[in-house]
């Protein structure tokens, strides 16, 4: 798999998909740039996404799977906004991971997880816990091979020691428990890949830090979002005063966000500055479940339908344990990219029911919950709201049931670089194929779907002959004027010219050939299949688009 996610990364590289950023310079760790195709690539993902959310949302008929008829509309917002919003969003005081740092090797690890081995003498009540692991987060929730190895020599120790007086468990726990509630003691966790003696656990905010205007210091201080959906709780009273929207509605965004990720890695897939493509979906309290489950499915689908199926996306819903006691429900949409290990996924975008939560901390101030798991507002050590909210009224008036309520919120929030990474991993095949002498040879091929492939149609003439350059420029200028992304190419033999189509993913490549000349037809080779067939000129452009938009 790894090997596989390496081939991806060099095509991506050769091709022109995905760059370092600032690579002249070394790099930047977390940044990446997207070159001719991938720009048109995540281009294309993002256009999927926005005419799925706003330009074919019909909101005349109720949809299939929907409770009710309903509205969608877009936003774009500031990726600066007034620092009370990450204040009162939690995000100030909550958006940390914790990170450790080894003081041998200088390795960083983000940490979320801890493996203890626990030891018990039989009829010992006291458990000991005899080997720590902190799991590096970056690799899944699971041990390393390296620690899992070191794990069953130990227990393999002990059995000799103690014989079968001796009862080993494992117990993983989050951080938070290991530091704050584990009773077990024993010795520190080590490093996981030298077994040095680590940092112990720092806080670390991911929120980017920025100066606006000419004043230094905290009056100053404002942030780079690490969301969008803030700026679109932001925008909820603007967005109903004036486009007469009703509940229920969504509001969708396309845009950047940036979290100074301890450990970026992985490709794009964990980066410092990423773009996200989220919804908050608007609906009275009551119906809240049935939208939840409503946008779950389908954005699952939607990545089916742009072709990522199979065991590699799963649908994974929180247990009870996992959700904010106010949620009815929380779901993953996850992956399993090449570079993780056998049965991990990584999440392409998560779905969650935030109830009123958002807007009533905009309302009220930041938001906490009491030891009855209610929701208070949060106070200072002087009985004062810790993070005052606008104190504007963002209740909702239905005028015809005449009530006035706080809407529920389903989100479903996805990257574009991670599902973009996503259809270039499912995408990427191989074959065996004859060249032109008839020798088998590895085909490269990237089978995106032909909305999401940055070129859709290659035009050949077959020689630089004969007329055939001038009736393939002339085809080639049609499809342009129609809107079709194609490209020309009269270089190098016909068989290189279509593995060149192959390795970038264009479905469809139009030859002109000596044919052409005497009945108007022209050669449309599947990229897929290998099939060849015959069509009139005259037809490509209707032809490519007829299939565009099947
Ligand atoms: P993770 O657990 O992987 O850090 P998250 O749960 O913090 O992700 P959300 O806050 O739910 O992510 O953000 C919504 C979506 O934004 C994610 O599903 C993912 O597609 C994308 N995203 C989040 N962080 C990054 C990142 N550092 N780089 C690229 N995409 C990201």
């Amino acid at each position: 798999m790894a090997k596989e996610m390496d081939k991806i990364v060099a095509l991506c590289k050769r091709r022109g998909f995905i760059f370092q950023s600032s690579e002249i310079y070394g790099g930047l760790n977390g940044f990446w740039d997207y070159g001719p195709l991938g720009v048109e690539l995540k281009r294309n993902v993002k256009e999927a996404w926005w005419k799925d959310m706003i330009t074919r949302h019909d909101e005349l008929s109720v949809l299939e799977g929907a409770p009710s008829s309903f509205s969608m509309t877009g936003l774009d917002c500031s990726i600066i906004m007034h620092p009370q919003v990450w204040k009162v969003s939690g995000h100030y005081d909550l958006f940390h991971d914790f990170m450790v740092d080894c003081k041998e090797c200088k390795s960083r690890f983000r940490v979320d997880h801890v493996t203890v081995a626990v030891r018990r003498v039989t009829g010992d009540k006291k458990p000991v816990a005899c080997e720590t692991f902190i799991v590096d987060a970056e690799t899944g929730t699971g041990l390393s091979k390296t620690q899992s190895k070191r794990l069953d020599q130990a227990v393999g120790q002990y059995k000799k020691e103690f014989g079968d007086d001796i009862e080993c468990e494992q117990v993983t726990m989050s951080l938070d428990e290991y530091l704050h509630e584990a009773p077990l003691g024993g010795p520190a966790a080590g490093c996981p890949k030298c077994r040095g003696e680590l940092t112990p656990p720092r806080e670390f905010n991911l929120m980017f830090k920025t100066t606006v205007g000419a004043m230094a210091g905290e009056e100053g201080t404002a942030f780079l979002r690490p969301e969008t959906a803030q700026g679109i709780f932001m925008n909820f009273k603007n967005v109903v005063d004036s486009g007469r929207v009703k509940v229920p509605f969504g509001i969708a965004q396309i845009g950047k966000s940036f979290r100074n990720e301890i450990t970026p890695r992985n490709y794009t897939f964990r980066s410092r500055e990423f773009e996200q493509m989220e919804m908050e979906f608007f609906c009275h309290p009551d119906d809240s479940r049935k939208w939840y489950e409503y946008w779950r499915d389908r954005r699952y689908e939607w990545y089916v339908k742009y072709g990522l199926a199979g065991d590699r996306l799963i649908l994974r819903d929180h247990t009870p344990e996992e959700l904010a006691h106010y949620a009815v429900g929380t779901a993953d949409i996850e992956y399993a990219y090449p570079f993780l290990s056998d049965g991990e996924y990584g999440e392409l975008e998560g779905v969650a029911h935030r109830a009123d939560f958002d807007l009533r901390s905009h309302m009220e101030g930041k938001l906490v919950l009491d030891e009855n798991q209610e929701l208070v507002v949060e106070q200072n050590e002087h009985g004062q709201p810790k993070y005052r909210g606008s104190g504007k009224d963002l209740r909702y008036f239905d005028d015809q049931a005449r009530e006035r309520f706080v809407p529920h919120v389903i989100e479903p929030a996805a990257g574009a670089d991670r599902a973009t990474l996503a259809f270039l991993c499912e995408a990427y095949q191989e074959d065996e194929q004859p060249d032109e002498k008839g020798k088998m040879q590895t085909r490269v091929y990237m089978k995106f779907h032909p909305q999401l492939a940055p070129i859709k149609v290659a035009v050949f003439p077959l020689i630089k002959k004969d007329g055939m350059p001038e009736t393939a420029a002339a085809l080639y200028r049609d499809l342009k004027q129609a809107g079709i992304a194609c490209t020309f190419d009269q270089q190098a033999a016909i068989g290189r010219r279509y593995r060149r189509q192959d390795e970038i993913g264009t479905p469809w490549c139009i030859t002109v050939d000596g044919q052409t000349a005497e009945d108007n037809t022209v050669t449309l080779r599947d990229r897929d299949s290998l099939e060849q067939s015959r069509i009139p000129l005259a037809d490509v452009v209707a032809e490519i688009s007829a299939r565009l938009n099947a």
